[in-house]
């Protein structure tokens, strides 16, 4: 066995038992990891028309083949779970370190069942699991509390993934949060996790994946090291959020809750402004040579920032100063990426970089994802200019565009779900139910999940993304073949790999003679599981659809019509094989893919 340990384990927290299970070869060529191995047990756990945020959801840790193997981008894995956010096939990806640390414990995937009665958290120690009491642990930030899980562990490298006090409020975008400064965002896994009162997952692994062609996977890895400034270098100077000046050019970029496509704004709060004002270093992801992950250090007076410069960066770093004395940024909570830096910054109206880094801090610290928030703090903007949310609705809180100090005020009120922040965690799409008044013509979700920043009037590339990925408005383009596989094998979508690289890595890290239409056919598995659980869960076609605000124009581009939408969804059902009118497998394709059981398992 070479890049899987064939062990999965499940841990059934209301009985507090658990078991290992093996489920072969076949199971992890066919599928990967990622979202393959989520809808495998989604279909066959979590029982039709479950509660998310009740005990029958199963919440799914699954790394994949590559995750843990000694190469750039092998460091993320999936989360999965019956959607709390929208119903549906819910499912986020995450790197760092965390996914690639349960591999070296022995893992393939973590499956968790049931719920406790009283908070816990997970200890894996190699092949020890444990069960330990979280209540001391719960309230409280994801500093604090990992802070607490590695003292008490008493091993500073142990990776924790957990929740904040948004999930265990079960604010329905909650995220999971690992290393503190990676987290699996979208589709509200943290709030799952909170309902299983399980406040976070420990690991520790003291083995390697084993690689059946070390020196192959070698001269991959150097392949990356050696071509960083032709392939990567703008990752590695200023990561995600470097080409926000041309979206804006191009008249692309959200501002105002998706209604203009720029913002003469733009430039102070763009990557380019985060290095050159807040920014006090670059990190990575497990293994990875690209290092895009930046870190950002805010303090609110002078002295401080003199005593952090000499404390932790040994006076080589200058630490950024609030100029109006409000926020400290803590860098152990990493800096906004480009989601961040559009949803809760240019799409708010917002120019104040360091307000937007303490809002992105304290979604890390509190645990929600920022799409998510920031779009649904939008459309709530949006319906409080046009007079259908007012101080009653919001207990006196205004929400205006262009009021950063409102924005931070507003993340901790929507985590701890206090005063309209109780209305905003449901979600921007249940929020238009219940206040009406027309308020769902400025929703920018798909399938209740809020569309990330990349407008599909402006990206023709985006569409099929939006209106077919099963988690709803995904901007990964996992729909494709290339995105869909990475999403499964555990490979980051940044990594300038071509296809026949991919298919090197693959080959060299499970020692397999896979050819690349089976790795077109794996991407096309694990879409259709997805679409099996969607359409079991009542989807339909009618889903697959993009709100009414992309059939407006922007100033620079049309607006989507209905007829247009329609043609992608049609194309696309043909493409994987789907029924052309209806997206249901066909009996053919689900042959074809070897996925008839569980096909069966979704009835
Ligand atoms: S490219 Fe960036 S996000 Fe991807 S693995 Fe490397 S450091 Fe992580």
């Amino acid at each position: 066995m070479n890049g899987y340990w064939n062990k999965v384990l499940h841990v059934s927290l209301g009985d507090r038992r658990t078991w290992i299970e093996e489920p072969g070869e076949a199971f992890f060529r066919r599928l990967g990891g990622g979202r393959g191995v989520i809808a495998h047990y989604l279909l066959r756990h979590v029982p039709k028309g479950a509660d998310p945020l009740g005990p029958d959801n199963v919440l799914v840790f699954a790394p994949g083949v590559l995750t843990g193997a000694p190469v750039p981008g092998a460091g993320r894995h999936s989360v999965g779970a019956r959607s709390p956010l929208t119903g549906a096939f819910g499912e986020s990806e995450s790197g760092g370190y965390w996914g690639a640390e349960l591999k070296r414990a022995g893992w393939d995937a973590l499956v968790v069942h049931g719920a406790a009665s009283a908070p816990v958290y997970l200890w894996i120690n190699d092949g020890a699991v444990e069960l330990r009491d979280a209540t001391p642990l719960w309230g409280k930030p994801t500093g604090e509390a990992e802070e607490a899980i590695l003292a008490e562990l008493g091993d500073p490298r142990v990776r924790v993934a957990q929740i904040g006090p948004a999930g265990e409020r079960l604010v329905r975008f909650a995220c999971i949060v690992n290393d503190l400064n990676e987290v699996a965002g979208r589709t509200g896994m943290g709030a799952v996790m909170g309902s299983k009162k399980l406040k976070a997952v420990a690991v520790r692994g003291h083995g390697a994946v084993r690689i059946a062609d070390p020196p192959g996977l070698l001269a991959l890895a150097k392949w990356v090291a050696s071509t960083l400034d032709e392939k990567h270098r703008a990752y590695h100077e200023l990561g995600t959020g470097s080409a926000m000046q041309g979206k804006n050019l191009e008249g692309g970029m959200p501002v105002l809750n998706h209604r203009l496509g720029a913002a003469d704004t733009v430039a102070r709060v763009d990557a380019v402004a985060v290095r050159a004002e807040v920014r006090v270093k670059m990190t990575s992801c497990y293994a990875c040579s690209v290092r895009c992950k930046k870190v950002v250090h805010v303090e609110r007076e002078a002295a401080a920032a003199r005593a952090a410069e000499e404390a932790v960066y040994k006076g080589r770093t200058r630490v950024a100063v609030d100029p109006r004395g409000r926020y400290r940024v803590d860098p152990r909570h990493g800096g906004p990426e480009y989601e961040s830096l559009a949803a809760l910054g240019v799409n708010l109206g917002l120019d104040d970089l360091v307000a937007i880094c303490k809002a992105n801090e304290l979604c890390n610290a509190l645990g929600m994802d920022t799409i998510s928030l920031g779009a649904t703090l939008a459309w709530a903007m949006e319906c409080f200019e046009k007079g259908l949310l007012t101080l009653d609705d919001t207990g006196g809180v205004p929400l205006r565009f262009h009021d950063a100090d409102a924005v931070v005020r507003l993340v901790e009120l929507v985590a701890r779900r206090e005063g309209v922040g109780d209305l905003l965690a449901e979600g921007s799409q249940r929020a238009a139910r219940k206040i009406g008044r027309g308020s769902e013509a400025f929703l920018t979700t798909v399938k209740g999940l809020e569309m990330a920043m990349h407008d599909p009037r402006h990206m023709p590339i985006m569409r099929a993304s939006y209106l077919l990925a099963p988690t709803g408005g995904d901007h990964m383009r996992q729909t494709g073949n290339r995105n869909g596989l990475r999403n499964q094998v555990g490979l980051c979508h940044f990594l300038a790999y071509d296809d026949d690289q991919t298919l090197a890595i693959l080959r060299a890290v499970t020692g397999w003679d896979l050819t690349a239409e089976e790795l077109v056919q794996t991407a096309h598995r694990g879409l259709t599981l997805a679409r099996l659980f969607n359409l079991r869960e009542g989807l339909t076609r009618a889903d697959d659809r993009l709100p009414a605000r992309f059939g407006e124009p922007l100033p620079k581009h049309a607006g989507l019509s209905r007829e247009q939408q329609e043609q992608i969804v049609t194309d696309y059902y043909v493409e994987q094989g789907w029924d052309a009118a209806t997206g249901v497998p066909t009996a053919d394709t689900l042959r074809a893919l070897g996925i008839e059981a569980d096909a069966a398992a979704a009835v």
